[in-house]
């Protein structure tokens, strides 16, 4: 089969026109972040964050472009926006990311985030695998070996983190700029969830997720933490390219439920973070198996074993797993998660070991890049 080449998706790029701005996509340098992988397309195309919804048709466009040559297998777009930060910004949280180089040019490294030490992002291929339970209980985890540690609740379409740590009502912004971080149980927290009412629903596009992001990355005083967390929405979008793309990840983990289904996308999960250089810190297996509290009789109610076979398969680290518990999801639904509720039960043990592990495994890659050029670098 032809193989297609960076120069044949730029050309047929190239074609695209953007009316607004008179000129074509590629020439005005709008191309970013091209990937290429066995016949995967993928590129983000930036725009200013005000257009959002506006540049779909032209978004579209250039899919169906690239899409069109020969050797071309799938092609994900996405729009990407650069907010405009203000000089006292700037002067408080360090330069903000230059516009990219475009296609031909290095694109900058992402710019770490001051005070914050390493970033840790926890994915699933799908949702309701207990993404958001492993995160909060990873997070406490690593906070109960004594790290500073802060939550970024990512997953903007299902904010559950508030929920799940039992806080409630707003941030604080002491002078409109900046907002404080929540917190309980001795991690502080931020969270969509905390901005955006409960019950109203909100249309996420490619450019408002990435400046939503950005700006709970970036106007939160962190303050000064050893991992800041992040819970991903489920999937591989336009949150995970922004968190590749925009900060330093130290890595991510990956949480799956035993079955194939699940598996099945927790590769794309993999997959995509291969394709944009960061480490995959290794899979967890959630919800896989039960033991009856009245007569300690083991299921295997989801199967059991699949994430540990697919982490041997991609030669990723398997990390542990995690029982289904009627004791986990009943303190997560408190506002008490297991790891705090009951640090000392079979549960919790399985959240502290993984932890532990996860945190040696962070503590590792930043000896390495303390010692080494930046390690993320999107074309
Ligand atoms: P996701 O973030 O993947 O959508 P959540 O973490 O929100 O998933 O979990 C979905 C539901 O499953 C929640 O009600 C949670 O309490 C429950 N849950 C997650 N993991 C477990 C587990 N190991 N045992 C029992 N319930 C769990």
């Amino acid at each position: 089969m032809a193989t297609v080449t960076e120069e044949q998706i730029l050309a047929a790029l190239a074609a695209i026109e953007d009316g607004d701005q008179g000129g074509d996509v590629v020439g005005l340098g709008m191309i970013s972040g091209l990937q290429i992988r066995d016949g995967h397309v993928a590129f983000a195309i930036e725009v200013a964050p005000e257009e959002g919804a506006a540049k779909e048709p032209l978004r579209q466009s250039c899919e169906k472009a690239v899409h069109a040559l020969p050797g071309v297998l799938s092609v994900s777009a996405v729009l990407t926006a650069h907010r405009e930060v203000t000089g006292d910004r700037v002067a408080e949280t360090g330069p903000v990311p230059a516009p990219s180089a475009g296609p031909g040019g290095p694109r900058p490294a992402p710019q770490g985030l001051p005070g914050i030490t390493s970033i840790v992002a926890v994915a699933s291929g799908k949702g309701g695998v207990g993404k958001s339970t492993t995160a909060v209980n990873l997070a406490l985890g690593l906070a109960a070996a004594g790290r500073a540690v802060g939550i970024l609740d990512a997953d903007i379409y299902g904010p559950s983190i508030p929920r799940m740590l039992g806080i409630g009502g707003q941030p604080l912004s002491p002078d409109g700029s900046y907002l404080l971080p929540m917190q309980n149980h001795g991690v502080v927290c931020m969270s969509m969830g905390f901005l955006v009412p409960d019950d109203t629903a909100t249309i996420w596009r490619g450019p408002m997720v990435m400046s939503a992001l950005e700006q709970l990355l970036r106007d939160v005083k962190w303050g000064e933490l050893d991992v800041l967390v992040v819970d991903l929405p489920p999937g591989t979008g336009d949150a995970h390219l922004t968190m590749a793309q925009r900060v330093p990840l130290s890595g991510a983990v990956i949480v799956s439920t035993p079955q194939d289904v699940a598996l099945a996308d927790a590769r794309k999960g993999i997959s995509m973070f291969e394709k944009v250089d960061v480490p995959v810190l290794g899979l967890i297996e959630n919800m896989s198996y039960f033991v009856c509290p009245h007569c300690d009789e083991r299921s295997e109610i989801f199967s059991h074993g699949g994430a540990r076979r697919e982490a041997e398969r991609l030669g990723a680290e398997f990390l542990g797993e995690i029982p289904i518990s009627l004791g986990i999801r009943e303190t997560s639904d408190a506002g008490t998660p297991i790891v705090v509720h009951d640090p000392d039960c079979a549960e919790a043990q399985a959240f502290l070991r993984i932890a532990e592990r996860v945190g040696e495994k962070i503590a590792a890659a930043e000896a390495e890049s303390a010692s080494q050029a930046p390690r993320i670098v999107v074309q």
